[in-house]
């Protein structure tokens, strides 16, 4: 069986490429950032956009296509993210829905982002009515519009909306990659709001595995990707305190607009679909997290964790 993998050199991406490789599939990633050949990994480093003929034809000839290739970063503010976001979530997101068969499943990775935040404590459902709060926000919609098209016209497309991914080799913009990274070099952590928000964590290893699950579930639709539990600022902050055996001092900025209170997923679609139930041990993520990230820079600043 022949899979390819858009965005496989990201976070979520390389994390997905390592499961399927165990379980024995041949992948092709395309990704315009360069990754590393293996046995039964060809990376093509090409933009989607770039009409490249190996490109093309793995994608019309794939056994099933993960389509995780995206602009993501609710926070980005990069020059022209706009334009970014459009190109990379909606214009690139039509190219592959144009060359993948609609006989061929597709997952097509959107984000918690699109509900805008879980309100009173009421996990999110995949049929509540979507409130994107910003541009990346948006450009999901966008995303999902179009795979909704692929749907009705009876084509194979799952969009799943993972709800904050962390662990090794998390992206560096996100908030516990910057936290770990700031408490080892003695830095206060900055977050947004107050440490009472929280947010629905799953762990990039289940999130890999509800991907290849997903694949192979015979429907079309959106699926939630989290756990169905929320984890307080609090929490995250103790955990990377307790992991690298500091005491964080902490600055509280004011929350933006499209930064909600609380994320929360209702994950009853994803383990009717696939049988699983993520769960997500923060102390054990943010171990395995910031024991990659200091580890890979020779830091000792790294404590094993003796109690939980
Ligand atoms: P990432 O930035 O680490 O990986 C995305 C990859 O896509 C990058 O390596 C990038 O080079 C590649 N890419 C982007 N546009 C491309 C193009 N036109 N052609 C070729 N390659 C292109 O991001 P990630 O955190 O791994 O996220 C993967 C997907 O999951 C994204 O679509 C993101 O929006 C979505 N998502 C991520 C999270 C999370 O918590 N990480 C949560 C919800 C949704």
């Amino acid at each position: 069986m022949v899979v390819v993998v858009t965005g496989a050199a990201g976070f979520i991406g390389m994390h997905l490429v390592g499961a399927l490789r165990q379980a024995g599939h041949q992948v092709v990633g395309i990704d315009r950032r360069r990754s590393t050949p293996k046995p039964g990994y060809v990376p093509l480093a090409v933009d989607l956009l770039d009409r490249d003929e190996d490109a093309d034809q793995a994608l019309r000839t794939a056994d099933i296509v993960y389509h995780l290739a995206g602009r993501p970063g609710v926070r980005d503010s990069s020059p022209q993210i706009d334009y970014w976001r459009y190109r990379d979530n909606v214009v690139t997101t039509a190219r592959v829905l144009g060359l993948v068969p609609p006989s061929v499943p597709l997952v097509v990775a959107s984000s918690s982002s699109v509900y805008g935040g879980s309100t009173d404590g009421r996990p999110c459902r995949e049929h509540d009515p979507l409130r994107p709060r910003g541009g990346y926000a948006a450009s999901k919609v966008q995303l999902e519009t179009l795979c909704a098209s692929r749907a009705e016209a009876g084509g194979r497309v799952i969009v799943c909306r993972p709800f904050t991914v962390a662990g090794e080799g998390q992206r560096p913009d996100m908030a516990l990659a910057q936290w770990i990274n700031a408490v080892a070099a003695d830095q206060p952590i900055r977050l947004l709001g107050s440490l009472q928000r929280s947010r629905d964590i799953t762990d990039v290893r289940d999130v890999a595995a509800a991907l290849m699950q997903l694949a192979h579930c015979g429907r079309s639709g959106t699926v939630n990707i989290g756990t169905g539990q929320g984890h307080s600022l609090a929490a995250m902050v103790a955990a990377v305190g307790q992991v690298l055996g500091r005491d964080p001092s902490v600055q509280v900025g004011p929350a933006p607009d499209d930064d909600p209170p609380a994320t929360l997923a209702d994950v009853s679609r994803l383990t009717q679909l696939t049988g699983l139930a993520p769960r997500t041990d923060l102390l054990a993520l943010v171990e395995r997290q910031a024991g990659a990230a200091l580890g890979a820079r020779g830091s000792n600043g790294l404590r094993r964790v003796t109690a939980v």
